[in-house]
Formats: C-alpha cells, structure tokens, sequence
C-alpha cells in the first residue's frame, strides 16, 4: 500500500476534527471551482477574482483567523491549512485570500476606527468588497522606511500624493490601505479606489503569479476626509505588523503549492515507462521523492508549531521569517526537482508542476525577500543589524 507524501508521519493526528473539516471544505472548493480552470486562468493572465471572492467569503475564508465584523474567528492552525488549501490550488488565489484578509482587513481591524471597521469589514469578509495594501513603490521595495508617498494635511482633511507598485488585488479593489510618509512618520490610510485622483493600472507580461492580479497605484492629490486615517496605526511598526500576519499564511500555503508538485509527480512517475519500467522504481528518482517528502513533512511540522504559537499569543516575528524561509524555499526545490522528474512534461502546462514553480518565484519575494528574512534572523542571532 502507498501513502501520500503528507501522511507518512501521521500528521493528521496532530489536527483537530474542526482543523481536518475546514480543510476537507476548502480542499473540496478547490478541487471543484478551482482545478478545472486554473490552468487557463493561468494562460490568460486573468483571474475572475470577484466572483472567486464571494464564493470565498460565503466559506468564511476571508479574514477568516479575526473575530466579530463577520470573521470566522477561525484558529491560525485552521487559517494555515486553508492556505495550504488554496496555493495548492494556485499561488494567486492564496495570494487574493491573503492580501484581503492577513493585509488589507486586518490593518483595519487592528488599527482602524470603530467607524472605518463597521464600514469596510462585513462587505470584505462577505467578499462583496476587495482590499488591497500598498506599502512596496518603484524604488522601495525591501526597505519601506525610505518611502515617498506623501500625505500631508489641508485643513481637516489630508492630500496623498505618489505611488505603490506590485500591489496584488489592485485593479479590481475597493479599497487601498495606503502606507504614507506624514510630519509625524508613516501613517496608514483606508483609501476608497474611487476617490477622484485614484489610478491603477494592471502590470502585464508577468511570468509568475499570472492567475493573480496585480497593479500600480497612482495617487495623484487624493484628497481624503480627516477620519481616512487608521487612528492607531502609528510608524513602520503598523505595516510590518500587517506583514507578520501574512507571512504566517505563506508558511502554509507554500507547502500547498509544493504537495500538489508531489502528487502529481508521484501520480506521473508511476505510470511513466523509460527502460522497461515505471521511472518511479529507479533508485535516482526515489531518492529525489523521498528527501522531497521528508522536506515536506518538516515543513508541515514547522507551520503546525508556528500556528500553535500563534494561537496561544506568543508567536514573534522572527519565528515567523524562520517559517517563511525555509518553506518557500524548499518548496521552490520540491518544484524544481518535480520538474525533472517529469522530463519535457515538466514544462507543459498540462501539469501545474512549472506553473506552481513560477509562482514560487513571487512568493519568494514577496512579504519579505529570503535574504530580508536571514537579516532578520541574523540580527536575532547576533544582536546585530546588518540591513544597511
Ligand atoms: C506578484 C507580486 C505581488 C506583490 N504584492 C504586493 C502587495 O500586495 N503589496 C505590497 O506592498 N507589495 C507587494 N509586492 C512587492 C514585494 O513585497 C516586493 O517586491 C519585495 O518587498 C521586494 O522588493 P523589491 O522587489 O523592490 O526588491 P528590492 O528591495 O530592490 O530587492 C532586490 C534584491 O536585493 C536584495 N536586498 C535588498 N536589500 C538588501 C539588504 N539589505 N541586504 C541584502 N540583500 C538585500 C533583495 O533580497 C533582493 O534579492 C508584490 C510583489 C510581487 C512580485
């Protein structure tokens, strides 16, 4: 009898039947609205992500780890699974999950007035309302501090002037969280998209991440209301809090991305016949499945440890750049190394071994660049900063 790569240490035991139910849920979702289409939403370079988003939100997906306002109030191990869910399905539907619920709904969850909560949580839980976060601009990526976009003051209201580039979710947002230098340091701002001097344009011609819509925002003299400011987000602290958030979804949703590449490996190899035999019994390509199963299951018990960590109050940031670390990682070398298991198939769309792989690559950017996250880790280890 085989096993699957996931169920080789009887991991399963470790989850609780809620934890197993919500993740048979979104695995089902995703098997039936997913599978079908992803391929060629893949090819197309567009995503029906309004639609995807309501269906979502009647699961309860979105913001699914927050409470009241129409949040799930879901545990962050039940949060991850569902991650791991959806990237199994596409990088770029974890990517619109997590964006609207870890970025844009919880920095107004965490941080936004009782006003801006009651206004912009419900709809975006429902999936009746897409949110976005724009902190990364042309020219500051990995070091948000040196940001340009201005917002300045004009009575009681406030003026946001520049641009945010690479933002997921963009094009087809409600709302922007809106990361901005003030007289005071950086300030967070719930921008509706339709407010006059608002422009986003889809980036095109990406190779990654292409079932995913991602956009530059122009911010051409928005001028906002005074109570557009989220009152208690205050410094760089407010966004890289957001960031944390995220990122704790990434460390599960990669491994999705990267059992999907196992399993259709294993699905392939066994049937493939090279020298009289299923490629699958050569002792080189055992070896590729076994230490990829291993690094898969390591993976799983580092997420499910973070999670647990989370969900007692105690998880820091730089347990999370450990988990982000290593998972995209190695998950971008579980699809690498699925890839030559399946030869010249390997590179056809017909399999979603090169399109997980190539979204791998964004995932490995962003939220954080592998090298940002060892400086993080390097500093924790050393006492040391070494980002400048
Ligand atoms: C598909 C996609 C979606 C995205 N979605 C969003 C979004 O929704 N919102 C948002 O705000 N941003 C988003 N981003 C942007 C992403 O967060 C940034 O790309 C990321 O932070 C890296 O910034 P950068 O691309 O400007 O690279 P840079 O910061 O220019 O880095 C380039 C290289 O230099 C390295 N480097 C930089 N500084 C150091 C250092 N001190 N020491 C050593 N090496 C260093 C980096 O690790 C990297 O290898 C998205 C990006 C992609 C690709």
């Amino acid at each position: 009898m085989v096993v699957a790569p996931l169920d080789l240490l009887d991991l399963d035991t470790s989850l609780s039947d809620e934890e197993r139910q919500i993740r048979g849920v979104v695995r089902q979702l995703i098997d039936e609205r997913v599978r079908p289409h992803v391929a060629d939403w893949y090819e197309q370079g567009r995503v029906p992500a309004r639609e995807l988003a309501l269906e979502f939100g009647r699961l309860g997906l979105l913001g699914m780890h927050l409470t009241g306002y129409g949040c799930a109030g879901a545990s962050a191990v039940a949060y991850g699974l569902a991650c791991l869910e959806l990237e199994a399905g596409d990088s770029g539907l974890r990517s619109l999950v997590s964006v609207q619920g870890s970025l844009a709904m919880y920095a107004i969850w965490r941080y936004g007035s009782e006003e801006q909560k009651q206004r912009w949580l419900p709809p975006m839980a429902a999936g009746e309302a897409i949110g976005c976060f724009g902190l990364t601009e042309p020219d500051h990526g990995s070091d948000p501090a040196s940001m340009t976009t201005r917002a300045r003051r004009d009575g009681t209201d406030w003026v946001l002037t520049g641009g945010k580039m690479w933002i997921t979710n963009a094009p087809v947002a409600d709302v922007a969280v809106i990361w901005a230098r003030t007289d005071d340091g950086v300030r967070g701002f719930a921008v509706p998209m339709d407010t006059p001097g608002v422009t986003a344009r889809e980036i095109r011609h990406k190779m990654s991440l292409r079932a995913s819509s991602t956009g530059e925002i122009v911010l051409d003299d928005v001028r906002l209301p005074a109570d557009a400011w989220l009152p208690e987000a205050i410094g760089l602290r407010a966004p890289l809090s957001c960031l944390t958030e995220a990122r704790h979804g990434i460390v599960w949703g990669a491994l999705g991305a990267a059992r999907d590449c196992l399993d259709a490996t294993l699905d392939y190899a066994r049937g493939r016949e090279q020298f009289g035999r299923p490629i699958a019994g050569f002792q080189l390509t055992q070896a590729k499945l076994a230490d990829m199963a291993v690094e898969l299951q390591k993976g799983f018990l580092l997420a499910l440890h973070l999670s647990r960590l989370a969900d007692a109050g105690r998880l820091r940031p730089e347990q999370v750049s450990v988990g982000k670390l290593n998972n995209v990682r190695e998950a971008l070398a579980i699809a690498r190394q699925c890839r030559t298991i399946l030869g010249a198939n390997g590179i056809s769309g017909e399999y979603p071994i090169m399109r997980h792989a190539n979204n791998l690559e964004s995932v490995l950017t962003y939220e954080g660049t592998s090298e940002i996250h060892q400086l993080v880790i390097g500093e924790k280890l050393t006492g040391l900063a070494a980002f400048a």
